[in-house]
């Protein structure tokens, strides 16, 4: 609880007063920018739909969320709930009645109390919206995570994203009156961008009615089309200090009450091309950095929170 930001731990302790582990699996989905509806290819930096690699998709859905409960309650005890993360690919992209099958699945389950779904802000329509919102009135904590990795649709363009700012804009405007929880992907360092860009991606997530975050340093994995344009041509990454002081930075924007779910990104040794602290041994030491920094700064979540942020919250108060 010590923490200078607001951890997804801390705010599963204070809302449940015991740990809530997120029980990660992983469906044969696709989505818009893989299957040809919007581009092929998928996004530049995507490794398989960002799917764990321990998990098979293939695996009966029952099966893998008992042998994560399992797994979970070896290493934590009993006295744990679970909320069941649908990670990989576009996890609201198929008809209502699949959807429905596979959220249902998770509630078949003890000590279940919430789900996650990964997806993309052009993939909410409003029968997906309704859907999940039933889950709340059951309920269920739901929370949506919604990819933007940058504000800059240059970038957005670039690295094949094949959808706009004003997507994510509109789709969390959309979302933000139901009870759905909003968590936003960023990433920080994508091609093309410096500080001033990594920073005005925060500023508008901080303006906007998120709850959540996840925050990556982009990471070159192997047999991606970012990995064939840097063994070509490689461009700058941030190295671990630029990293973490700008990891500080973006935290010291974000308002206090924004659930910071991940501050680094790993991905396993032997797919990981650079930087070198994306591996899952440096995990715990550029999380530990980047506290050390707010801490040396003598700042924290929400000491410069942004302007746009503190208007909004005067104009809701
Ligand atoms: S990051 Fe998400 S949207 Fe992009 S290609 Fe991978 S699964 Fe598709």
């Amino acid at each position: 609880m010590h923490l200078p930001y607001f951890s997804l731990r801390d705010y599963f302790f204070k809302k449940y007063g015991k740990r809530v582990q997120k029980i990660t699996v992983s469906l044969p989905f696709t989505c818009p920018n893989r299957d040809g509806s919007k581009s092929k290819g998928g996004c530049s930096f995507c490794y398989d739909g960002s799917k764990p690699l321990r998990i098979d998709s293939g695996k009966d859905l029952k099966i893998q969320i008992k042998e994560g409960i399992e797994k979970a309650k070896r290493k934590y005890g009993e006295d744990i709930l679970f909320i069941i993360y649908y990670q990989s690919y576009t996890n609201t992209y198929g008809s209502l009645d699949y959807l429905k099958e596979v959220y249902n699945t998770a509630l078949q389950f003890e000590r279940v109390v919430g789900i996650d779904i990964g997806t993309r802000p052009d993939c909410m329509p409003e029968e997906v919206i309704s859907l999940l919102v039933d889950y709340c009135k059951k309920g269920l904590e739901v929370w949506v995570e919604l990819g933007l990795q940058s504000a800059n649709f240059e970038t957005l363009k670039k690295i094949n994203r094949a959808h706009g700012v004003s997507d994510f804009i509109e789709a969390v405007l959309r979302i933000a009156p139901t009870p759905l929880k909003i968590c936003t992907h960023i990433i920080v360092g994508l091609p093309g961008e410096d500080k001033r860009d990594f920073l005005e991606t925060a500023k508008l997530v901080a303006s906007l009615p998120v709850e959540g975050i996840k925050i990556h340093p982009l990471h070159i994995v192997k047999h991606t089309p970012l990995a064939r344009v840097y063994q070509k041509n490689p461009f700058p990454l941030l190295d671990f200090e630029e990293y973490v002081k700008i990891c500080a930075d973006i935290i010291e924007i974000l308002p206090p009450k924004v659930v910071i779910q991940r501050i680094t990104g790993e991905i396993e040794e032997d797919l990981l091309i650079a930087p070198y602290y994306c591996s899952p041994k440096y995990k715990n030491k550029v999380i530990k950095a980047v506290e050390e920094e707010l801490k040396f700064r003598g700042t924290r979540q929400g000491s410069k929170a942004s302007r746009s942020y503190l208007l909004n919250k005067a104009i809701n108060s």
